[in-house]
């Protein structure tokens, strides 16, 4: 008989419409033989199958389904899985040579992120069930996405929480230690194991471009700039950019993105300080701009922590409203799951009102579309911005 966890009662809707995720106070009991780590059958107490899913009790979210079907979790059922999200960037990437290919639950695979980087793949393993699926995981992405090395990334926070050491390194090699990433006509330069992320915020590429189409050939300000990500599509399209960074080796990096990229040194200038002192400083001094990009880091790791976020941003944009010039583009980010599009619109109108400018919304923004978002599983929409246009300065 197969492995079973029998939940407590039928599940209120959302493991039927879609959510994968299953808490541990849901659960009644797992079949005596089941270990941390393994594949197991959901049940109800009557029997009835759910879902198939893996299993790690010390984890809050004690089961992730992989499918509803009763269908064998190998290698083949990983390859129609890599197939089906390869298909869907295909249709939607463009102007770069790398992209997320894999993006754990919104592609129906919880706990595993595959980045592909040019012809690299650099690989995430997030939970326990995913890390027990690692050989077979690698044999089907081996079979389906041509690459020349893979990289286990495996080091972000969250695998504390299912008790997994950190891993970092290479586990197949046929290139170099670094790559070019592409996009539009902007090269990085990146090495594997280095940087945020996997390497690069794959994510806010579209949002990158969008930011290049608004450039209107006077001063920019790309705060939270890291690597410079929006600062050199920014200055190729002709603007003068501000950055300002907090880790200096970030800042260094974008110097030298810059330098490979034959953007001038007084094009693109940096601050390595505190976004929020750099902008006071700023503002302080007159400096007027024509675009600015607020990017933070994620403030809010919790529900319970949204009114000091809220204060934060709010004050980013107090200072950035006051420092546009009439007419001028302001684009603002939240990549915290908790701090939705109704609080950053809160902190958006607070700050307008303080400054007293008028906004009009250009766009709606969100996070890039391999980074899919499946409206049944609401945590997987986390990045969100607005793009304002700001006048009455
Ligand atoms: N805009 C970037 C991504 C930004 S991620 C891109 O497109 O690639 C957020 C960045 O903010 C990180 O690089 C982090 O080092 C930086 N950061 C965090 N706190 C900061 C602070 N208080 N002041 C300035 N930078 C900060």
């Amino acid at each position: 008989m197969a492995k079973q966890v029998i939940l407590k009662r039928p599940p209120q809707g959302s493991l039927r419409y879609g959510h994968p995720w299953i808490y541990r106070n849901q659960i009644k009991e797992a079949s005596i033989e089941v270990c941390p780590g393994d594949v197991v059958d959901v049940v109800t107490e009557s029997g009835k199958f759910l879902g198939r899913a893996y299993w790690n009790p010390k984890s809050q979210i004690s089961l992730r389904v992989l499918t509803r079907k009763e269908e064998a979790i190998d290698a083949f059922f990983f390859q129609r899985r890599f197939s089906k999200a390869l298909e869907s960037r295909r249709q939607t990437v463009r102007e770069t040579n790398s992209f997320r290919l894999v993006s754990s639950e919104a592609d129906g695979l919880p706990g595993l992120i595959v980045d592909r980087y040019e012809d690299v793949l650099v690989v995430q393993f997030l939970t326990l069930g995913m890390e027990c699926l690692k050989e077979i995981v690698l044999k089907a992405l081996t079979e389906c996405v041509p690459h020349k090395g893979i990289f286990e990334r495996s080091d972000a926070s969250v695998r504390k929480l299912e008790d997994l050491p950190e891993r970092v390194g290479w586990i197949e090699k046929h290139c170099g230690d670094v790559t070019v990433l592409t996009e539009k006509d902007i090269q990085v330069e990146l090495r594997f194991g280095e940087g945020h992320k996997t390497g690069w915020y794959l994510d806010q590429r579209e949002n990158r471009f969008l930011m290049r189409e608004m450039a209107s050939g006077g001063e920019a300000l790309d705060v939270f700039c890291y690597e410079g990500g929006f600062g050199l599509q920014l200055a190729k399209a002709g603007m003068r950019v501000l950055g300002i960074e907090s880790q200096k080796d970030a800042v260094e990096r974008a110097q030298t993105h810059r330098t490979a990229n034959g953007i001038d040194a007084e094009k693109f200038t940096f601050q390595t300080s505190n976004a929020f002192d750099a902008l006071k400083d700023l503002e302080k001094s007159g400096r007027k701009f024509d675009l600015i990009v607020l990017d933070p880091p994620s403030f809010v790791k919790q529900k319970t922590a949204l009114q000091p976020a809220l204060s934060g941003y709010k004050e980013l944009m107090l200072r950035g409203f006051r420092m546009m010039n009439e007419g001028g583009k302001l684009a603002v980010f939240s990549c915290a799951y908790h701090l939705d599009d109704h609080f950053l619109m809160q902190a958006s109108l607070a700050a307008a009102q303080d400054a007293r400018r008028s906004l009009k919304l250009l766009k709606f923004m969100k996070q890039s579309s391999d980074h899919p978002i499946d409206p049944f599983i609401a945590e997987t929409y986390y990045l969100k911005g607005f793009l304002f246009e700001v006048s009455g300065s």
